[in-house]
Order: C-alpha cells, then structure tokens, then sequence
C-alpha cells in the first residue's frame, strides 16, 4: 500500500535530482541533463506501472519544479526555457493517455476476473445442488439407486485395496401390495418415509449409506463391517421397524408393517465385482422371504 508513495516520492526526488545536476553543471552542458527530466517523466507514467494520479502527481511535480529551479539557479533565456517546457509538456501530453488507459484495462482486467471468479463460484454451488438432487430419492429424501450404485462401487474398490470386510443390507417391506391395495398409495408413500427415517437412526453418518434401492426395497451399504456386525445392524432395524407399529391388517406375518432383510458380507478378492455383494444380499433376503417373512437371513457359503 505505501509502496505507492514511496515510489511517487522516488521519482520525484529523481527530478530533483536531475534539476540539481542540471544546477551545477556549467552553462553550456545544463541542456544535456534537461533530457534526463523526461525520461524520468515518461517513466513515471509507463514503466513505474503506478496508477494514474500518483504518475500526473509526480510528473506534473517535477515539470513546475524545473522552471522554478532553473530560474533560480540557472537562469536559462527565455527562449530556451519555453522551449525545454514545451519538450517536458509534450512527454506529459504522450505519457498521461498511456497511463490512463493502462490503469483503465488493470481496472477492467480485475473486475472480469472477479466477474468470473463469481461465476465460477456460482456455477460450482449450482453442480453441487444438481448433483445432490439427481443423487436424492424424491419420495423417502435417503440416497436414490444412482448414488447407491456410485457409493457402492466406491467403497467396494476401498475394500479391495485395504483387504478389510464390506456388508450390505437389502430390507424389503413384506406385504406391501396389500398394504396399497387396503390403505392407498398416499399412505404407502407416508410408510415408506417412516421406514426411511428408521434406516437412518441405524446408520453411521459419515460411512453407512441407507439408500432406497427400488419401489419398497431399501439398502444399506456398510463399509468396515464383518458379518455379526452387520447381522447385528439388521435385527436392530427390524425390531425398530416393528415398534413403529404401523397397522397392517392385511399382512399375513404381523398386524404391523414388518420388513424381511437380506444380509451378506466380504472382503472382495481383486477378480469380483460388487453385483456379487448384491447377489448375495439378494439371496438372503429372497431365503427370508420363503422363510416366513418378517425376519434377518444372512448369506452364508455353505448355505
Ligand atoms: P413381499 O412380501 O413378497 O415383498 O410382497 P410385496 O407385496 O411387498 O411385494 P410386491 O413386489 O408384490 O409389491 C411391491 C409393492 O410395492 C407394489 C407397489 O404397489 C408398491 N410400491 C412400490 N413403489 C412404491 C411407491 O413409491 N409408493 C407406494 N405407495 N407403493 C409402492
Ligand atoms: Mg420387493
Ligand atoms: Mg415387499
């Protein structure tokens, strides 16, 4: 910030100088430092690179401060003096439009980058939002297929690499046909909701990712976790699910709305691909199906 009035303040005291020098200087050479003055005048507006008024300021100082000083000290003829002010004129006449319009497009420059800068910004909030949306399931608000799919594969690939176990759960709501068919799909969509926030409590927030899979099927993919754990995390959830005691006159395993739950877990070997995960996971929870209903299966290899 002072750097500005130092520099001002430095070519200013370089025509000082040079007026000095022209001063002392016997008569006849005092006009070969006079063109030092307007080199140092058409510095101060281009190369010094300072904003216009600060070069007017120092340049217009040093063009007063000649006549005065030469008058004083000199006393160069009149005709010689109009002539060498006329020369020092002309540089400030030159130099004050190329310092005006350079500031002028620094100016300009700065206000477009910020411009753009503003845009980007701008731009970046908006992709965030997209992509958020497109990864959203509209009806529940947990994850939709797309970002299953995508966390999935990401935390798949993780597991790979760090050899450590990945579980999935896949949660289908039993007898959800019937539950349409006796109270309307407006209230389906309302149990849907509440099995979603259900899912939710059960999950970590910075690693699980509860997601709905497809019309009244969830999943949860859980990262880090063995078997028992994930066993563990489904039992929960269905009993969470059964105390939320949504009527369900029409299912044929509770008076309530009950859930089955497939769970399967691995440590991928670098050939498989996650659709085994979901495989398995899908299997167990067809066995809880034929099973009975209303209940956690988990995929073992030798079943
Ligand atoms: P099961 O116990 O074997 O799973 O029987 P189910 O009736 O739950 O299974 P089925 O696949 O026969 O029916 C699923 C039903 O889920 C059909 C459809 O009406 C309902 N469903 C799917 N998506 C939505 C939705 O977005 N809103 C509502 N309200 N219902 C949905
Ligand atoms: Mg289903
Ligand atoms: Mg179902």
């Amino acid at each position: 910030m002072a750097y500005k009035y130092t520099h001002t303040a430095v070519i200013v005291v370089a025509g000082l100088g040079i007026i000095a020098m022209i001063a002392v200087a016997p008569q006849d050479k005092a006009f070969l430092y006079y063109a030092g003055l307007m080199l140092v005048v058409f510095y101060a507006y281009t190369l010094s690179a300072l904003r216009f008024f600060y070069a007017l300021f120092a340049s217009l100082s040093i063009t007063v401060l000649y006549p005065i000083g030469d008058n004083t000290f000199v006393g160069t003829s009149t005709d010689r003096l109009i002539t060498n002010m006329f020369f020092l004129g002309s540089a400030n006449l030159m130099g004050m439009p190329i310092s005006y319009l350079w500031e002028h497009r620094i100016r300009r420059d700065f206000l477009l980058t910020m411009l753009l800068a503003l845009e980007k910004r701008k731009s970046e909030q908006l992709n965030r939002k997209l992509r958020d949306i497109s990864y959203m399931d509209g009806l529940t608000g947990v994850a939709n297929r797309l970002k299953f799919e995508d966390y999935l594969k990401k935390e798949w690939e993780r597991a790979k690499r760090t050899k450590r176990p990945i579980s999935l759960l896949m949660i289908d709501i039993d007898f959800f046909k019937d539950y349409n068919d006796l109270f309307g799909h407006l209230k389906g969509d309302s149990c849907l909701r509440r099995i979603a926030q259900t899912l939710n409590r059960h999950t970590r927030s910075d690693m699980d990712l509860v997601a709905r899979y497809g019309g009244e099927e969830f999943a949860v993919v859980l990262p880090e976790t063995e078997l028992p754990q994930a066993k563990n995390v489904a039992d929960r959830i269905g009993e969470d699910i059964l105390a939320l005691n949504i009527p369900h006159p029409a299912s044929r395993v509770s008076d309530r709305v009950t859930v089955s739950i497939g769970v399967a877990s691995l440590i991928p070997k670098e050939n498989l691909q996650k659709e085994v995960l979901i495989s398995l996971a899908d299997k167990a929870l067809y066995t809880a199906k034929k099973a009975g209903r209303n209940r956690v299966e988990v995929y073992r290899f030798n079943s």
